[in-house]
């Protein structure tokens, strides 16, 4: 099997080179973004034909540091864009945010199958991206956990009522409003089940994260809003569950590690063995609860969002961007990320769907963060 991997110094990349080194596959091009160590690493493991830094300084480091070896360093966006283009069987999109966005198009013209992390190029441009991705006769297979689990307990002869969206509720679950304006950056990157990046990790903080996904799934499986619902699931063992007309649920259960999805994405529709399988004697139970859409008010905001063109939904993305690396330098409360992108998004509005649309709607709202930041609006 011939894979890429973009993004692949990230928590989500680094998993899919373990995995990548567990099947024996051919990594014919890596991509990233700063990170030349991890990068090098990988480049003398693989020996990819491709590795790409989104960063022109970092690229030209690598690039010395590869100097003995066969591998073409590329530099910026163009180079990130050439090693998402490889020819290959599976390219693993897992840059973060809507820089994942124009590297998953160029997955479409090079690989037969694209393994999606980026959630955010669903969110932003879902109907450019699997369009495209039609034309092309190229597979999408999600590596979200929740829409991989959705992916793996769907039935292909259909009677689909309703997909359960689990959530773990993160770190601050059964806080109130004023527990919550008082949390840190520290806080918020700790999460209680899973190891992930540090925006995504916020997003869980904050439930942006279900919201995400929320539009993600109507992206990727069809379906209308009033036919997702999001439950609480404490343990993150039911990484997601399909109602049946008849009232028959199926769940996808697994320990909380990204390494199961990830490699299912990779052989879809084999399976390989992978890291482990939960202990029942060991959990016990399993909860489940709705989610507090008054504390974690983002939940809801983009929930409103999922039904709009997707330049809106790009603007409350890029809000969101924008106010999570606020709060990440520590320059506002996590409290204030719901109120800047509510505010942000809305004065946001880009028509039309273009690419180029969806990347001025973006700019804008970036911006518009930026400047309610500095007015201090949130107080
Ligand atoms: P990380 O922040 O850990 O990693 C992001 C990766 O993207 C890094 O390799 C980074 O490179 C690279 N990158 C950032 N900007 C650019 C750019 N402009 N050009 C090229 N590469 C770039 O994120 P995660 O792995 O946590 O998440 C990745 C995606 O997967 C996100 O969309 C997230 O929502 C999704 N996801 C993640 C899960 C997880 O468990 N982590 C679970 C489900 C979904 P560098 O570090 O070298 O700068």
């Amino acid at each position: 099997m011939r894979i890429s991997i973009i993004g692949s110094t990230g928590s989500i990349g680094c998993s899919a080179a373990r995995i990548a080194e567990r099947l024996n596959a051919e990594v014919v091009a890596i991509a990233a973004g700063q990170n030349v160590a991890e990068a090098e690493r990988q480049a003398r493991l693989f020996r990819p034909r491709i590795a790409a830094m989104g960063d022109e300084h970092a690229a030209a480091e690598l690039k010395r540091a590869l100097a003995d070896t066969d591998t073409k360093v590329l530099a910026g966006e163009s180079g990130v864009l050439e090693a998402a283009a490889s020819e290959c069987d599976v390219c693993i999109d897992a840059v973060v945010g809507i820089a994942g966005l124009r590297p998953a198009l160029a997955a479409l013209s090079g690989a037969r199958r694209l393994a999606l992390a980026n959630k955010e190029s669903l969110v932003c441009a879902g109907e450019t991206v699997l369009s495209e991705a039609r034309r092309r006769g190229v597979e999408v297979i999600p590596v979200d956990s929740e829409h991989s689990a959705i992916f793996q307990c769907l039935d292909r002869r259909g009677g689909v009522k309703k997909l359960i969206l689990t959530a773990s509720g993160g770190p601050f679950f059964g806080y109130t409003r004023e527990m919550l304006e008082r949390v840190t950056v520290a806080d918020a990157l700790r999460h209680p089940n899973w190891s992930m990046g540090a925006k995504i990790t916020v997003d869980s903080a904050t439930l942006m994260n279900k919201g995400l996904e929320f539009i993600e799934a109507m992206q990727l499986f069809g379906v209308s809003a009033d036919a997702i619902e999001v439950v609480i699931q404490r343990e993150s063992i039911i990484h997601s569950m399909v109602e049946f007309v008849d009232g028959a649920v199926i769940a996808q259960l697994g320990i909380p590690d990204m390494e199961i999805p990830i490699q299912y994405a990779l052989t879809y529709p084999e399976r390989a063995p992978a890291v482990a399988a939960p202990d029942f004697s060991k959990i016990q139970s399993l909860s489940f609860s709705k989610p507090d859409t008054n504390t974690f008010k983002c939940l809801p905001l983009a929930i409103s969002y999922a039904s709009r063109p997707q330049a809106d939904r790009a603007a409350l993305n890029g809000a969101n961007e924008a106010a999570v690396a606020e709060f990440i330098a520590g320059r506002i409360p996590l409290t204030a990320i719901a109120e800047l992108v509510e505010r942000a998004a809305d004065r946001s509005h880009v028509s039309g769907s273009s690419l180029e649309d969806i990347f001025r709607a973006d700019a804008t709202a970036r911006e518009e963060v930026k400047r309610l930041c500095g007015a201090g609006v949130w107080r």
